[in-house]
């Protein structure tokens, strides 16, 4: 595959094989796989999307490579991120890491938390990704030192949001409540008002608190809510009755949502259909629920800790998958690259047709803007961004997907190839 070069921009790509889930209805098949497209740019736009025609075009052919969208990070802690080397919990589990975090946080400067933000969104950038949706711990009803650090930072062809990460015991009181989700909205475009939903700080008329200051405030929510698995989480099934009873005006994303894997199947498939009828998104987060629930010091874990995704998406709610946190106390590894997070879900939670239909999990826009309106990715009007996977065959994906070819509004961004991957074309 010889590379465009990245100062002049494209007017299209040739035989790029995007996955099955992406293209429209009665698109050719070819043993049983979807045959190779050509997409044709205009001013940064798609404005085609057709079968391959070998003979008619002079676009950059990239030889069958398998392509995405620009992938979708839309859960991570770039406030925490980085810190292991300096931060290491004394005990496996979420709570030991929670206190870590809170020693770890002297060192919290600007310096401290541009440098290291900075280091996640250029990994992210470089393995794709366009979209990246932080959390930002709060500690206080006022703004913390990350919000603002973190609001201004710009990397070239990602959109970044922030979600204000607030302990639900915050929302107790009413005044605090509408505090907190006025200084949210009052932060400017991509923020969203979030909070901490546990067993271990449930609050019912906190959650409603929480609930009303969103809408008062016209804000969506993405809430970490039931990361734990016992039986005794109540967040999910107490917001799926909460909006089957209430208007809201915004969206929700629920993160983690692993205790619903603890409720009985009716329980669980009773909330996932109220959840469902309210377009509430669930974001899964394999990598850190497989290291942080079950764990035990010397124990093999015995339970995987993660949402219900297959049902969920059986019930057709929106879904996406995060890495939740790198390389601090909750997560010692991490890369910012959505192609790992999706290998360990395709082990975790044993998902077939990966790159053809679960792919969708790592760059469904709809799923991440709330809006099912939103016109599919690569579709004629939308954005050029895509990210090639050059030397990867639809079998092997993501696994062996290292190497990338990101294209950002028509133009060459990024490349990580080397010559073995290469070398399927000769
Ligand atoms: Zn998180």
């Amino acid at each position: 595959m010889n590379l465009p070069d990245p100062t002049t921009p494209l007017n299209g790509i040739a035989n790029a094989r995007l996955p099955a889930w992406l293209l429209p209805a009665g698109w050719p098949l070819q043993a049983g796989e979807p045959v190779t497209a050509d997409l044709h740019f205009d001013a940064g736009k798609i404005t085609s999307v057709t079968p391959y025609q070998p003979e008619q075009n002079n676009f950059w052919n990239t030889h069958g490579a398998l392509a995405l969208p620009g992938l979708i990070e839309p859960h991570a802690h770039l406030d925490k991120t980085f810190t292991i080397a300096r931060s290491r919990p004394s005990k496996p589990g979420l709570l030991a890491a929670i206190e870590t975090l809170h020693q770890d946080r002297q060192h919290w400067t600007a310096d401290d938390l541009r440098q290291r933000a900075r280091k996640g969104l250029t990994w992210a950038a470089a393995n794709g990704v366009t979209r990246l949706r932080t959390h930002i711990d709060w500690f206080d009803v006022v703004p913390p030192l990350a919000w603002s650090e973190l609001a201004d930072m710009e990397q070239p062809g990602i959109t970044l949001e922030r979600v204000a990460l607030v302990p639900l015991s915050f929302f107790a009181d009413t005044d605090a409540a509408d505090r907190i989700a006025r200084a949210v909205a009052h932060s400017g475009k991509h923020c969203l008002l979030g909070g901490f939903i546990h067993s271990s700080n449930w609050d019912p008329a906190a959650m409603t608190h929480l609930m009303q200051s969103a809408s008062r405030w016209q804000l969506s929510l993405d809430l970490h809510i039931d990361e734990e698995l016992s039986p005794l989480a109540h967040g999910l099934s107490w917001l799926a009755h909460y909006l089957s009873h209430n208007k809201f005006n915004g969206h929700i994303f629920c993160s983690h949502g692993c205790a619903l894997s603890s409720s009985s199947e009716q329980q669980a498939q009773d909330v996932l259909r109220l959840l469902s009828a309210q377009r509430v998104t669930l974001i899964a987060l394999p990598m850190t629920n497989l290291l942080l629930q079950d764990a035990v010091t010397g124990r093999t874990p015995r339970q995987r800790g993660i949402t219900l995704l297959k049902e969920a998406q059986a019930a057709g709610i929106p879904l996406l998958l995060g890495c939740d946190n790198v390389q601090d106390a909750f997560c010692p590894a991490g890369s910012y690259d959505p192609l790992d997070t999706l290998s360990c879900a395709l082990f975790a939670l044993q998902l077939d047709n990966v790159f053809d239909r679960q792919s969708r999990l790592i760059c469904d826009v709809a799923a991440l803007t709330g809006d099912a309106h939103s016109g599919m990715p690569l579709a004629p009007g939308a954005d050029a961004s895509l990210v090639l996977f050059p030397g990867s065959d639809s079998m092997t994906w993501p696994l062996q997907s290292a190497a990338r070819v990101v294209i950002h509004h028509g133009r060459l961004t990024h490349k990580r190839t080397w010559n073995q991957e290469l070398s399927h074309e000769s």
